[in-house]
């Protein structure tokens, strides 16, 4: 994800009314980690779609589990590239002689 995501996400939330409070997209969140986890069901688990039943789409899931994160990463003041290259930099030092 480009360093300057987050504040073209943060730019067009405030241009549509502002975030909703932080629960309010912690939920949105988990629907969204909801809709993902149909799509992967309905692609690689038993639980196969219906035939009139879209899918799932896993990029689009990806892509809005990446949007909520940005907003409410920004609505908290923190910087969600700077927290993801920390959480790379711990993957690498806890597991760096696991794998
Ligand atoms: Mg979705």
């Amino acid at each position: 994800m480009p360093d300057d995501y987050q504040a073209r996400v943060g730019q067009w939330v405030e241009a549509h009314g502002g975030a909703w409070p932080p629960l309010a997209n912690l939920a949105r969140l988990s629907e969204e980690v909801g809709e993902l986890a149909r799509a992967l069901n309905g692609r690689f688990g038993p639980k196969t779609p219906k035939p009139t039943e879209h899918p799932g789409d896993l990029a689009e899931e990806i892509g809005d589990i990446a949007f909520v994160l940005a907003v409410l990463a920004g609505q908290l003041g923190l910087d969600l590239h700077q927290a993801a290259e920390d959480a790379l930099r711990k993957a690498k030092r806890r597991d760096s002689e696991r794998f």
